[in-house]
């Protein structure tokens, strides 16, 4: 005879060594709401599915790469309080799969449903200024920068903080939002041009390296981190992850207990990421916080026992968090719209990319996002290179960088 699941889909968790509330199991066949229908999504939508819930996805595009995978896709805005509350009513509980999203709607959904991350978490992520000094708050070091609200603030800056990068406090992702500059004059004139909006102005660091830790913690206050990515940008945009980092154990440890600092100082529940700078003399100041998963975290799917999304759908579902060892070196090289075109710089000739030839170096593994457009820029998908060793994993991504004509790492 088939066992029944209990009539409200729920079970009661063993007790967490460490934690202080037990949080009723959602268990499998049930839907999971996401706000959200970006790439974080589609990969939340993946995990969650393949532990046997069903998700619905809230977006108001009507061709979201999550939107494509979930199991249903409420259209609308996520200010729509009809829309949230026919989520809320259809899902046991909802996530966040983007830190932009309005931290009213999360306020709003917690009302009839199980919400992680809570809204609290994400206002503080969705911006700078309270996001520094919330870090600071914590005891841990930041960049040098100076608060800018209004046209006072500008007149007692400290020359040291230049050159500098003027950053909008809120809505900036890939490097939107940011203007270098290098005088008062420079940042009186940027600062007009983003429409006077809060922002901070950043001293423009010489970087070693940057890392980031991916770490997850459950409402009971389990915790679990991934192991340290290293990471280069270009033009503002995530290029290439490596894991593991090559960095030292000191630094190494020092990241990860900063990132368990700052969950723990949130009270987070869910995934998080926390970006760090590294300086030459080995000083690790945190750039910013994630509140999800995150691109540096990505080759969890192919290189470690857990992805950072099946950790995602586990803490959603008060699931005990999953092993985040990983099985294999790893290098990611995002995939982004640019390789559809040609290099001359105004090209609209668009073209597909050499999937096949990628797909025969051994260990590569793609990851396409399902959107319609390339566009320059716009994140199209990863490549995860894995290999039993770090310099086995780098020769299989320069394979694939050259496949796809992305500029090799130095
Ligand atoms: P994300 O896509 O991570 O959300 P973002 O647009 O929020 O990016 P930041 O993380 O602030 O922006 O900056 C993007 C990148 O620009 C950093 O990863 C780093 O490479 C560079 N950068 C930012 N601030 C500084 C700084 N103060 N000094 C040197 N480089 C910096
Ligand atoms: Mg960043």
């Amino acid at each position: 005879m088939a066992a029944s699941l209990p009539a409200n889909g729920t079970a009661l968790l063993g007790i967490v060594r460490g934690s202080r509330v037990m949080s009723p199991v959602i268990l499998p066949g049930s839907w999971l709401g996401l706000l959200g229908g970006g790439q974080l999504g589609r990969m939340f939508c993946m995990a969650a599915q393949s532990l046997g819930y069903k998700v619905c996805v809230l977006d108001p595009g009507l061709d979201s790469p999550a939107g494509a995978v979930a199991d249903d896709h409420i259209a609308a805005d996520y200010a729509d309080e009809r829309a949230l509350a026919e989520l809320a009513r259809r899902c046991r509980a909802a996530t966040t799969e983007f830190e932009n999203v309005p931290a009213a709607a999360l306020d709003f959904l917690a009302k009839h449903c199980s919400v992680s991350p809570e809204a609290a978490s994400v206002a503080i992520a969705q911006d700078r200024i309270a996001e520094k000094r919330f870090v600071v708050a914590c005891g841990l070091a930041v960049a040098a920068h100076a608060e800018i609200e209004r046209d006072a603030d500008l007149e007692t800056l400290d020359p040291k903080l230049f050159p500098a990068i003027l950053k909008s406090a809120r809505l900036g992702y890939d490097g939107k939002g940011q203007q270098a500059v290098a005088t008062v004059a420079e940042t009186r004139a940027a600062w007009n041009a983003m429409g006077r909006l809060p922002c901070v102005l950043e001293k423009k660091l010489a970087l070693r390296q940057e890392v980031s830790v991916v770490a997850c913690r459950t409402r009971s206050g389990a915790t679990a981190i991934f192991p340290l990515a290293e990471n280069e940008h270009r033009g503002g945009i995530l290029a290439t992850s490596t894991i593991p980092a090559r960095v030292d154990a000191d630094i190494a440890r020092r990241a990860r207990d900063a990132a368990l600092t700052i969950a723990q100082g949130l009270n987070y529940v869910g995934v998080l990421c926390v970006e760090f700078f590294v300086l030459p003399d080995g000083g690790l100041l945190v750039n910013e916080i994630a509140p999800r998963p995150h691109n540096s975290g990505h080759y969890t799917i192919d290189a470690s026992v857990s992805s950072q999304f099946e950790q995602q759908a586990r803490v959603l579902a008060n699931l005990p968090l999953g092993d985040t060892h990983q099985t294999m070196a790893a290098v990611m090289l995002n995939v982004l719209g640019d390789l559809w075109f040609d290099h001359s710089p105004n090209s609209s000739t668009a073209r597909e990319p050499d999937w096949a030839s990628v797909l025969s170096i051994p260990g590569a593994k793609l990851h396409l996002y399902g959107k319609s457009e390339a566009r320059r820029g716009r994140k199209m998908g990863h490549v995860t290179c894995v290999a039993s060793d770090g310099a086995e994993a780098r020769v299989r991504a320069d394979q694939v960088a050259r496949i796809l004509g992305i500029v090799p790492s130095p």
